[in-house]
């Protein structure tokens, strides 16, 4: 989960890192108006989820309120590589003597966490890694023992940090740490950390982002969500509590079990078809889940054809059957006549399929193994693309 620069930057001041107060507002009056509460000059920012925002114009400084509003005016509503600039956020703008780079990340490699740390900052962190390697410092840290204070010194020196602000720079990896660590981040990252005339080191930027699966330690965090950024139907699955993730395929996918969902999309894409979706339906036969189902894999126009894939284990496959037949009968397949393949495997299949076939459910076709329902689905994808474009 992506966190906007402000909400970022909220996570570093719980952690004693230094950032400048500021506010995140929605309108051109209310940009103005904090712009007058917090202080000229002031740096007006838009607030998207991603990087160069300073080079696409969505970070201006601003003298005095004429200014102010001429850049709130231009900034929101301002397309930034695909982002549409809905929040600013407005804080007082700093003086900057230097400009460093700082991040906390998981280095899935190593299997252990990692601190980089360059003097190169405020360019992309890519650029100098490829350009200038030597000058970005990567330093593994033991997961048990944390970043300590003699490690950070260390780092900040052998990056060559200007000498006085040694200290600061390492105060501020540490908490950097505290912060990845604690809020149960993926990434953390400062660029840039900037040096001030009178040698503060602070926070002038913010990335981070929370691994959603450790969500629920952190009720503080739960509110952060850039649901406007969000794809609605996770949204919507989310809510009620599916696991959900929006593909850019044509073929909608249901299987139960997350291993079986993943195999499925993996099959789906060997008999030359793209899935629509990752959906897991656990376990379980509820008439009212599969419908559920049904319609988030519905609400995604995109789709042409559904295939259902079902192992019957301790959820017997007759009992699936059951609570799909129910669903089909409630739904209609969403009235848009949308082709489903279903395969059931496993438990009792034999009279599941027996049963889907007595129902004469229209669109529905069975099948009993996974290559071939793929096969089935893929080929009615197909069949209706063409119809609909003829
Ligand atoms: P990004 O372009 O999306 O990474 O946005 P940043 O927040 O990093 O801002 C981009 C650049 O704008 C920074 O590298 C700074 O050079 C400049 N900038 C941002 N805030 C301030 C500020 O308070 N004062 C000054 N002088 N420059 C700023
Ligand atoms: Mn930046």
């Amino acid at each position: 989960m992506d966190l906007l620069e402000y909400q970022g930057k909220q996570l570093f001041a719980r952690h004693g890192l230094e950032v400048s107060a500021g506010k995140a507002v929605t309108t051109v009056e209310d940009a103005v108006a904090a712009a007058n509460e917090i202080g000229y000059p002031v740096v007006v920012k838009a607030q998207v989820l991603v990087g160069g925002r300073g080079k696409a114009g969505g970070v201006k400084l601003a003298a005095d309120e004429s200014e102010a509003r001429e850049h709130a005016e231009k900034i929101l509503g301002l397309d930034i590589k695909g982002h549409i600039v809905r929040t600013l956020w407005i804080e007082h703008a700093s003086d900057i003597a230097t400009e460093y780079y700082a991040s906390v990340l998981l280095d899935r490699q190593a299997k252990q966490p990692m601190v980089m740390f360059s003097v190169e900052g405020g360019i992309e962190i890519e650029q100098v890694a490829e350009e200038s390697p030597d000058k970005l410092v990567r330093h593994h840290v033991d997961a048990l023992k944390g970043l300590s204070r003699e490690e950070a010194v260390e780092i900040a020196t052998t990056g060559g940090a200007d000498a006085d602000v040694i200290g600061g720079v390492a105060d501020a990896l540490v908490a950097l740490y505290e912060v990845w660590l604690k809020e149960d981040a993926t990434l953390a990252e400062i660029n840039p950390l900037i040096v001030t005339p009178e040698r503060q080191v602070k926070a002038l930027d913010a990335k981070v982002s929370l691994d959603g699966n450790a969500l629920y330690r952190h009720p503080d965090n739960q509110g952060l969500s850039d649901s406007e950024n969000e794809d609605p139907i996770e949204r919507r699955a989310k809510e009620q509590g599916v696991q959900y993730v929006a593909l850019d395929g044509d073929i909608g996918i249901l299987g139960n079990g997350a291993g079986l969902v993943m195999s499925t999309l993996d099959v789906v894409a060997q008999a030359g078809g793209e899935p629509a979706n990752f959906l897991d339906a656990g376990g379980g036969s509820d008439a009212g889940k599969v419908k559920q189902a049904v319609e988030l894999i519905l609400a995604n126009d995109k789709v042409k054809a559904v295939l259902f894939n079902i192992f019957g284990g301790i959820t017997r496959c007759d009992e699936v059957a059951k609570g799909l037949i129910a669903a089909f009968e409630e739904i209609g397949a969403g009235g848009k006549a949308i082709p489903f393949v279903v395969r059931l495997d496993g438990t009792n299949d034999v009279q599941g399929r027996e049963l889907l076939q007595q129902a004469q459910l229209p669109n529905v076709h069975a099948a009993r193994t996974m290559n071939e329902a793929a096969e089935k689905v893929v080929a009615l994808a197909a069949a209706r693309g063409a119809g609909a474009t003829a």
